[in-house]
């Protein structure tokens, strides 16, 4: 059976997000991409209705609310202020080798934090040599009795500058490849750890963007994150809860640029009659509508999937890679029917045009997505 209808409190939490985003996300969101100041004080309203880390399990003082709902809500958050939903999103990425791989202990510390205080928390895998490469990740934790001692450098490490914890993939063997690493939870004010300048970005602004460096940073075992050797393992699987998130960020972005293109192109006129009457318009603008509702549609369903237990790593790659590349296009297009306003950051499309290009490199490039689909295939062969 398929239903495609939303049950009752998913429509009343979409239209909680819809209106959280209509007045606190979307008023502020100019000002944020201008100054690049970080929007502490929606980020806070949003914690405070329970727009934020959604996932956290009921155990631990969280809402556990699926992939699927939260992929309503990314979807409005971002439709507000991409930025403003990448901050939210990143503690959802922070938080999943955590949900994933936790003791009891670390979950009812950590996570029980997030949902006390509204507190942001980062996920430090990148480094300057190892981005799609992580194989090529070269910090290094270092047991020695009760601690590990981490050196190294992350960079481009979301929510950085604000995170009172981060999750960080280090290396514990030099020769084991991918087995060689190991998660850890490490607290922002461990002595030793310093984050960089914020990065000015080409878009998403209001999202805090930083580098992390690490100096004979002492962890307590305790804070390792399963076995050591696991943990790439457990950044990777994160990615089948956050993939379908942030493929809900880009659809955000993208629905938020058809309906700017589709008013303006019954307002504008040209040759005496509205643009949207020029079929090169108006069939820009169906196509845009289409894609839409395709990428929504699939990334509904690696959400579902998560939600059912069922493993969904080719179908929240799809999701991501086909919602990521739709914004960019959206948005361009978007920008296309705004002519010569389209250019000008009086008006809001050229942002969105910004601000789409990241949903295409961040969590795994379009290529990268496209590497992991086709090794799924492999595995799965013609079965979906
Ligand atoms: C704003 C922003 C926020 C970010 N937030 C985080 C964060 O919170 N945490 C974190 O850990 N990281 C974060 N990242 C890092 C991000 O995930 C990486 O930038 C991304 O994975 C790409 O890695 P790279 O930049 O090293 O590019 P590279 O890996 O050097 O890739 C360069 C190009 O080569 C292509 N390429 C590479 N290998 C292959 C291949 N095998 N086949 C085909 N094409 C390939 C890529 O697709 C890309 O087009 C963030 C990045 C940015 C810019």
């Amino acid at each position: 059976m398929v239903d495609f209808r939303l049950t009752q409190e998913q429509e009343q939490l979409r239209q909680l997000a819809r209106d959280f985003a209509e007045k606190e996300i979307r008023p502020v969101a100019a000002h944020h991409d201008h100054t690049g100041e970080w929007p502490g004080k929606v980020l806070q309203k949003a914690w405070e209705l329970g727009l934020m880390n959604t996932h956290i399990p009921e155990a631990y003082g969280g809402l556990g609310l699926g992939a699927l709902d939260g992929s309503l809500i990314a979807e409005q958050n971002a439709w507000g202020c991409t930025g403003i939903g990448t901050a939210i999103e990143a503690n959802t990425l922070a938080e999943g080798p955590l949900i994933v791989a936790g003791n009891e202990a670390q979950k009812k510390k950590y996570l029980g934090r997030m949902s006390d205080e509204c507190l942001f928390a980062a996920y430090g895998v990148t480094e300057p040599n190892a981005g799609s490469d992580v194989a090529n990740v070269k910090t290094t934790a270092v047991r020695k009795g009760d601690v590990y001692v981490i050196n190294g450098a992350k960079m481009w490490i979301t929510n950085a500058g604000k995170a009172n914890w981060f999750f960080v993939l280090a290396r514990t063997d030099l020769e084991a490849g991918n087995r060689g690493m190991t998660g850890f939870i490490v607290d922002a004010d461990s002595p030793g750890l310093t984050v960089g300048k914020k990065e000015w970005n080409m878009g998403q602004r209001a999202s805090d963007t930083r580098g992390v460096e690490f100096v004979d940073v002492e962890v307590p075992v305790e804070n390792r994150l399963g076995e050591e050797g696991e943990g790439f393992k457990i950044a990777m699987k994160a990615f089948d809860l956050t993939r379908p998130l942030v493929a809900s960020g880009a659809v955000g972005l993208a629905q938020a640029a058809f309906e700017h293109a589709f008013e303006y192109a019954q307002e504008r006129k040209t040759f005496g009659k509205p643009i949207y009457a020029h079929q090169a318009i108006s069939f820009m603008i169906a196509d845009m509508a289409t894609d839409i509702e395709a990428a929504r549609l699939l990334v509904q369903q690696a959400a579902w999937m998560h939600d059912q237990g069922i493993r969904n790593t080719k179908f929240a790659s799809m999701a991501k890679r086909f919602a990521a590349d739709t914004a960019h296009r959206v948005a361009s297009d978007a920008v296309q029917v705004f002519g010569g306003n389209g250019f000008n950051t009086e008006y809001p499309v050229e942002k969105l045009l910004r601000d789409s290009k990241i949903f295409q490199i961040y969590e795994g490039t379009s290529q990268i997505q496209r590497l992991i689909i086709s090794r799924e295939l492999m595995r799965t062969g013609l079965r979906r």
